[in-house]
This record gives structure tokens, C-alpha cells and sequence, in this order.
């Protein structure tokens, strides 16, 4: 052994598990018998990876294959110890597992925390605590570790008070596995019996696949001496049922264990939204149990963000974050996918190419979008709310799928729920089927605005004669929907058009009066429109009449086929080239400031033409190129009055 492994070393946490910590030892306070539920969980999915990778390696096995967790009271001590003879860690792996938290996003996770504790509360369940849960109800917490197929001089100590430091020092272990050993806090005490400790076990962890081993309570013990008559000596019992969750009946299971089994699958706190359980049969058979989160984790947006699916292949554990059992577009979803046609050593490149998978996956997705419609188009208002809830936390990373899913592209169409101008406020209620439900006679196409904020989409002068004919727009304001409006042409046989795009023809709207008027109107501007468009020569590729407009002198528009203002717009910020292209400005006859410029003299005209485009560009939200000029301009038209 080296010098150096002999000492005792002192670390720090890292900042965010301090933070953490203290936040959690305050939140928790009123539920704390989770503490047990996470280590218990810890250990099982230590037991899971060890049994997989002794599929490969038999040596790891080290000759102890009654793979169980075993929980201890030691009344004297004040001590609770959770043992599994599962993977175990090295040195390197407690570092890197247990006093740092290495997820994607954590900085900007604690960034958001306000101080204030109730509120912080509510975030800490987006987030997952783990191990620390142990710091709930312990003043020390020791760990003691040591990685399967290593030499027992490699084990490791680790121990801590939770404010601030831990210690590390080699430890002498023989049995491959992790012992966490949590001295009670005086108020803590009550978990010492092993009657309450024995009903946490099956409230929260009566799923968990391994048995999970206590000794007999006394009182057993006696009852147990009479009955046959023998020995009352130190005997185990089960505490737990012990056997694969999804592998029993629907009907067996209640809806707790339902809600415990997605916390340890999911690392999250709170309970999920829905669940879809199914054993398939036929060509492929697997056993699926995928549920939906009640709340988006912190890194949901991250498109790297690690998959929610465990694969089993007949029961046993085989990946975490399997990503080839489900699209991107539903990395949200957590669960179980068990299979019975894949071999054990089944590794993920494998999976990338295996047909049973493609079969799996695409069986899978159809659970999901069917748990989905379930809720969408339910008549039970509870189930409702819960489509509401799914949509506001997880609809930004399902429109993806409109991109992706061509297969099943009209389903998620029907899914998707928008913000329209039927509605008052901005939320994102309304269905395609709906917006076509209340179409207007002779309206032919499903009309659409997409802009980078409700307030930009709701007040853009391109809404303006809809507003008047009473035409109903859906407005999109989020960056994915550029990106599935580019692939996406029509729903239910109805185009999508966006307002702000080729010429607009509400013509089924107006009356032969109103037509007559407007043709009237366009030879009569036509002079206009050509100074116009000659002294915007380098900026508009076109000046057109219009009768969009009602309240606004001009507006901006691209030809159907072009890139839309706002993507534009997105495409630039995310520092990508787009190919130069001029809009399209179009000009209300209807409005005083047109009238004006038709008298015009010659020396303003210019200013008049750029201060119209200029106006057009801020109307729709985008930037001007040189504001500096546009306010130089503004100001030397007032004060030519
Ligand atoms: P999570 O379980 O969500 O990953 P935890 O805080 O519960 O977060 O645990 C952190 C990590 O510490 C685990 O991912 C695992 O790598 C390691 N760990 C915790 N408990 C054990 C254990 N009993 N055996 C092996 N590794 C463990
Ligand atoms: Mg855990």
C-alpha cells in the first residue's frame, strides 16, 4: 500500500452540495423517512450493475452471489447501517459519486434558488437528493466501500458531518460492497425501532427486486419458538416482496406501489402524472412500465440529457439510459422496458441496430402517445388537468417529435396545444382539431403566426384583419415551432399558413363591393408604390398594397417559400449564416400616414420610405440595422412641420 492511500484525507464538498444540504436538512423536515427509501434505492441499483456486469465477468461475483440488502439497528450506538453486496465503489467513484453532483445544468439549477425556503422547497424536487437524504436524520453519516473484483486492502471510508468536509481513509474490507452506516440525531431516535423501520420498508420499497433482509423482531422470534417448537435464536427475515414490480399483475399492484416504483426508477421526488403498463406478446416479447413525470427535471432542455428508461432483459438489469428504446422527443418518459428476446450481453451497440429493438421502440411510443390521448381526450376533468400539466412542463421537447416522428405525425399533431387568438390570455390550450372545429365558412387553410414572445405575436400588425374579419390565429412563440412549422404543411387536409408569409388571400371573406374597391385602390397607388420600392431598393425586393392591415401603415412579409422573419431572427442570434434575402413590404391605402406620403416632396421622400420600413421591422420584434439613422431620421421629420 502507498504511503500516500494510508492517510486520512479531508475534502470539501463542492459548493452546490453544501447548498443542497442545508437546503434539504430544512425542507425535508417533515417527511423524513425518505432517507431509507434512497439508500435502499442506491443500494438495489448497486446490486442491479454488479449482477449485469457478472454476466461478463464472472470473477466479480468473488463467490457471493445471494445478492441482498441488509438493514441493521444498533440501539446502543443510536446506529442504522444499509448494507449491499452489490458493485461497491473505488476511491475515484466516491470522490466523483458522493460529494460532487456532476448532472448537466446543477449551477444553473442553484442559480435559480431564491433564498427563500418555501420556495426553494418546491425546486429541490426537480432536482433529486439521494445519498444526502441521509443528513436528514444523521449527524454522521459513514460509508464504507469497496469496488467488486478488488483486493480488500482497496476499500474506502468515507465519512462526514454533512456541513462542509468529508474524510476519506483505506479501510481493510472483505466483502465487495457498501456499507452506509447513519448515526441518529437525538431527534432521530424514533427510527431505531425496527417495528417503524420495517413499515417504511414496505411503504416505500416493497417493489425493490432484491430482498431487502432485517433480523427478526423478538417478538417474531417468540411467537415463532412456540409455534415449532425450537430454537429462538438471531433469524432473518424478508422484509419486502422481493420480485420484479412490472413482472406482477396490474391488478396486484396498488396505485402507492405504483408511485414508489417511479420514484427509485426516476430519482424523482414527487409522484408521477400517469402510467402505462403492458405485458406484449406476439413476435417480440417485453413487459413495459413507463410513467410521466409530474414535473420537468431541471435538464429537460438539454438534448444530452440522459434517457429515463431502464432496459431489463428477463429481469435483469441490464442499462440506465437506454436512448435507443425511445426518441428524443420522449426522454421525459421514465420506466421499465423488460425484455424477453434479447440476449443478457445485449450492449448499446447492439441496441442500435437490433430489429427487436426497432419493434420495442416503436411498440413503446405507441403506449406513450395512447397514455397521452388517454388523458387529452378524457371527459374526467381531473385527467384533463393532467394533459394541461404534461403540456406545460414537457410540450416544448414533445413538438420536437413533429420533426422527427413522421410515422406517427398526425397523432402528435392532434396532441399539440397552442396559444390562439381565441383565447384571452397566452395559455397553450387550444388543439388543431378544435382551431378546425370553429374555421370559418369558406375558410379553407389554418392560420398561424409564429413570433419570440406572446406579447410580439398578439400585438403584430399582421393579425390585424384577422382580428377585424374574426378569423381565429394560432400563435406559436417558441423556437422549436419554427423548427416543426418548416416540415410540417398541413393537418386534416387544411394547409398551415402563416399570416406573415405570400400574398394573403382572404378573398372568400369580402364582399364584390369590397373587391371592387380594393382593385381601384391598387391602380391608384400604383405611382406611389414604385417611389417606394425605388427608394428601398437595396432593402424590400417588393412594395404591394395590402388590405391585412388595419391600424398599421405597413408591415413586412416573405414569400411563401422564404424563411419567416422570426427564424431569421433565431437563426442570427444563434450565430448561423442565412442566406440574404429581402422581405416584402406591404402598405395600408387605408391608413393617414400613406395618404401623406402620396403628397410628399421629393427631398423627404426617402425618409419617409426608410422610417416606414424601419417601423415594420420593430412591429414584427426584430432589430433595426442602424437605429442610430433611424432616430436621426425620426427626428428631422419633426421638425419639419
Ligand atoms: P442517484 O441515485 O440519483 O444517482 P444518489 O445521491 O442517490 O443519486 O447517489 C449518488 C451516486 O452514488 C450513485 O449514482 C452511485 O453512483 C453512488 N452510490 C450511492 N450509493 C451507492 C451504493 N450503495 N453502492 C454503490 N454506489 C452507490
Ligand atoms: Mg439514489
Amino acid at each position: 500500500m502507498s504511503a500516500v492511500k494510508e492517510q486520512t484525507q479531508t475534502l470539501s464538498f463542492q459548493t452546490e452540495v453544501k447548498q443542497l444540504l442545508q437546503l434539504m436538512i430544512h425542507s425535508l423536515y417533515s417527511n423524513r423517512e425518505i432517507f431509507l427509501r434512497e439508500l435502499v434505492s442506491n443500494a438495489s441499483d448497486a446490486i442491479d450493475k454488479l449482477r449485469f456486469e457478472a454476466l461478463a465477468h464472472p470473477a466479480l461475483n468473488e463467490g457471493d452471489t445471494d445478492l441482498k440488502i441488509r438493514i441493521r439497528v444498533d440501539k446502543e450506538k443510536g446506529t442504522i447501517s444499509i448494507t449491499d453486496n452489490g458493485i461497491g465503489m473505488s476511491r475515484d467513484e466516491v470522490i466523483a459519486n458522493i460529494g460532487t453532483i456532476a448532472k448537466s445544468g446543477t449551477k444553473e439549477f442553484f442559480a435559480k434558488l431564491t433564498g427563500d425556503q418555501q420556495k426553494d422547497a418546491n425546486l429541490i424536487g426537480q432536482f433529486g437528493v439521494g445519498f444526502y437524504s441521509a443528513f436528514i436524520v444523521s449527524d454522521r453519516v459513514e460509508l464504507r466501500t469497496r469496488l467488486g473484483g478488488q483486493p480488500a486492502s482497496e476499500g474506502v471510508l468515507w465519512s462526514s458531518t454533512g456541513d462542509g468536509e468529508f474524510t476519506l481513509a483505506p479501510l481493510e474490507i472483505a466483502a465487495r460492497g457498501t456499507e452506509v452506516t447513519l448515526h441518529l440525531k437525538d431527534d432521530a431516535k424514533e427510527f431505531l425501532d425496527d417495528y417503524r423501520l420495517k413499515s417504511i420498508i414496505r411503504k416505500y420499497s416493497d417493489h425493490i427486486q432484491m430482498p431487502i433482509v432485517m433480523k427478526k423482531t423478538e417478538w417474531d422470534q417468540e411467537k415463532q419458538a412456540q409455534v415449532v417448537g425450537g430454537k429462538s435464536g438471531d433469524e432473518d427475515e424478508t422484509v419486502n416482496q422481493a420480485s420484479a414490480l412490472w413482472a406482477r399483475g396490474k391488478n396486484e399492484i396498488t396505485e402507492t406501489e405504483y408511485e414508489e416504483f417511479y420514484k427509485h426508477v426516476s430519482h424523482d421526488w414527487e409522484k408521477p402524472l400517469a402510467w402505462s403498463h403492458a405485458r406484449v406478446e406476439g413476435r417480440h416479447e417485453y413487459t413495459e412500465l413507463l410513467y410521466l413525470p409530474g414535473k420537468a427535471p431541471f435538464d429537460l432542455f438539454d438534448r444530452e440529457t440522459k434517457h429515463g428508461v431502464k432496459l431489463y432483459v428477463r429481469r435483469v438489469f441490464i442499462m440506465d439510459d437506454a436512448e435507443h428504446l425511445l426518441p428524443r422527443y420522449l426522454r421525459f418518459v421514465k420506466g421499465v422496458i423488460d425484455s424477453n428476446d434479447l440476449p443478457l450481453n445485449v450492449s448499446r451497440e447492439i441496441l442500435q441496430e437490433s430489429k427487436d429493438v426497432e419493434a420495442i421502440k416503436s411498440g413503446c411510443v405507441k403506449k406513450v402517445l395512447g397514455l397521452l390521448e388517454d388523458l387529452a381526450n378524457s371527459e374526467d376533468t381531473s385527467q384533463k388537468e393532467k394533459y394541461a400539466t404534461f403540456w406545460g412542463g414537457f410540450g416544448r421537447v414533445f413538438k420536437e417529435g413533429l420533426g422527427e416522428d413522421f410515422a406517427n405525425r398526425e397523432r402528435l399533431l392532434k396532441l399539440i396545444r397552442v396559444a390562439s387568438t381565441h383565447n384571452s390570455d397566452d395559455a397553450q390550450s387550444v388543439s388543431l382539431t378544435e382551431y378546425v372545429s370553429r374555421m370559418k365558412q369558406g375558410q379553407d387553410k389554418i392560420y398561424y403566426i409564429s413570433a419570440d414572445s406572446f406579447g410580439a405575436a398578439k400585438n403584430s400588425p399582421h393579425l390585424e384583419v384577422f382580428k377585424k374579419k374574426g378569423i381565429e390565429v394560432l400563435m406559436l412563440t417558441e423556437p422549436v415551432d419554427e423548427w416543426w412549422l418548416g416540415q410540417v404543411e398541413e393537418f386534416d387536409g387544411k394547409k398551415l399558413q402563416s399570416v406573415a408569409k405570400g400574398d394573403l388571400d382572404l378573398g372568400a371573406f369580402d364582399d364584390e363591393a369590397e373587391k371592387k374597391e380594393q382593385e381601384k385602390i391598387a391602380v391608384e397607388l400604383k405611382p406611389l408604390v414604385e417611389r417606394i420600392k425605388t427608394a428601398l431598393a437595396d432593402k424590400v425586393k417588393e412594395v404591394r398594397v395590402t388590405h391585412r392591415l388595419v391600424d398599421s401603415p405597413a408591415c413586412l412579409v416573405v414569400d411563401e417559400n422564404e424563411l419567416s422573419g422570426n427564424l431569421e431572427r433565431m437563426l442570427k442570434a444563434a450565430g448561423q449564416k442565412v442566406p440574404a434575402s429581402k422581405p416584402i413590404l406591404e402598405i395600408n391605402p387605408a391608413h393617414p400616414v400613406i395618404e401623406r406620403l402620396k403628397d410628399s416632396a421629393e427631398d423627404d421622400f426617402a425618409d419617409w420610405a426608410s422610417l416606414l420600413f424601419d417601423q415594420s421591422v420593430l412591429a414584427e420584434g426584430g432589430q433595426l440595422e442602424n437605429p442610430a439613422d433611424f432616430v436621426k431620421r425620426m427626428n428631422t421629420l419633426m421638425l419639419k412641420r
